[in-house]
């Protein structure tokens, strides 16, 4: 079906809507949209930090209304703000949607800047936790550079389940479900803070999970108000911080951990990765970034220092074949590692939630 005829068909679906105040809600000067873009439905409503409570109700209805629209892929109708995203987000202690009964724990892997292998050390963590014998997902929120359909070899769409929530996708015995399936590039980059918070929490809910021990969360990069949003609106269980051992990505790396302490995630782990690289012709190491700092940081700082990750062709080759070096290669060195630290990682969840129960894996 043309997007033409979605267009059509979504604006017929909100035609009888009107917001709070009466006035018909496709005519509301405040509502952007909608927009379809190969099948998938955006509405944006701008409010003001102080609206957005009353504006609730509308969002959901308009987005209930969407959903339904024959040929949507996808339908969001998100509340954005540019100014302020604080009243939008729900208090740090709030109880875990619903909806995400059925998992464990939510973990956050988050990194101070981007490039540093966060994305690489998400899913190569989740594919270790399953190792283990956990039943896991892993959500890429990398809004701006989702790297999960390419890391995991992720094709088509994700398909709609029975009660019209999202079925995640399965690569590698976990499940998987990415923005860059759900939103086209273009329109996910002029997103802000808000709209970002929105959509992720969204994908949260509107995706059918199931049971899993673990979700992993592969955040954006950088510690601004999208990923505090994120931290706050989650009820996350904990975190791991993605660093080089440079200078300046750990002063990034600091602040990741005191953006996370603020909201009293607990740091589950520091991952040093890029550490060293060894020579294919002479087999030496050689400490590109210098050495030992992540760790030594992370005693300073009080937090778990998961491991060191060197720098190697094989782990970017195997990224690169939508088969993470977990799932290419087990056995080997960096295959052990990651396994290695995914086990740690489990111990400090257990350890921080003592009463975990564990289910099948996939
Ligand atoms: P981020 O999520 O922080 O932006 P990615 O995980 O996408 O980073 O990694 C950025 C690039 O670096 C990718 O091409 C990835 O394959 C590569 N990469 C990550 N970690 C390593 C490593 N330890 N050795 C070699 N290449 C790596």
């Amino acid at each position: 079906m043309s997007d033409d005829t979605i267009l059509l068909a979504a604006r017929k679906a909100l035609s009888g809507l009107t917001m709070p105040d009466g006035t018909p809600f496709l005519g509301a000067s405040q509502v952007s949209g909608p927009t379809v873009s190969n099948g998938r439905i955006n509405v944006s409503i701008l409010t003001t930090a102080d609206a957005a409570a009353a504006l609730g109700d509308i969002r959901a209805k308009a987005e209930v209304a969407l959903r339904n629209v024959p040929g949507a892929v996808t339908a969001f109708v998100t509340l954005t703000n540019d100014k302020t995203i604080a009243p939008v987000l729900k208090p740090a202690a709030t109880a875990k949607p619903e909806i995400l009964a059925g998992v464990s724990h939510v973990v956050a892997v988050a990194s101070g800047k981007g490039g540093v292998g966060k994305s690489t050390t998400a899913v190569n963590l989740a594919l270790g936790l399953r190792a283990n014998g956990l039943k896991v997902g892993i959500l890429d929120a990398d809004i701006h550079g989702p790297s999960l359909p390419t890391l995991l070899a992720l094709h088509g769409q994700p398909r709609m389940g029975q009660d019209r929530r999202l079925l995640p996708m399965q690569s590698n015995g976990i499940l998987a479900m990415s923005m860059g399936l759900m939103v086209d590039a273009e329109t996910a980059m002029v997103w802000r803070g808000p709209m970002v918070m929105s959509a992720i929490t969204q994908m949260l809910s509107d995706v059918d999970w199931g049971t899993l021990d673990v979700l992993i969360v592969d955040m954006p990069p950088g510690t601004g108000d999208a990923q505090l949003a994120i931290a706050q609106g989650t009820t996350l269980a904990g975190a791991v911080i993605v660093s080089t051992p440079q200078d300046l990505a750990l002063i990034d790396a600091r602040r990741g951990i005191a953006m996370f302490k603020k909201v009293d995630v607990p740091i589950l782990g520091l991952v040093e990765n890029m550490a060293h690289f060894t020579c294919t012709d002479c087999g030496k190491q050689h400490a590109l970034f210098g050495t030992g700092g992540a760790e030594a940081e992370a005693k300073r700082l009080g937090v778990p220092f998961l491991g060191a990750v060197p720098l190697t062709m094989d782990l970017r080759a195997a990224s690169d074949s939508g088969q993470p070096i977990v799932a290419r290669d087990p056995e080997g060195q960096l295959g052990r590692l990651y396994i290695d630290m995914a086990r740690a990682l489990w111990a400090n969840l257990t350890a921080s939630y003592p009463n975990t129960q564990t289910h099948k894996k996939l």
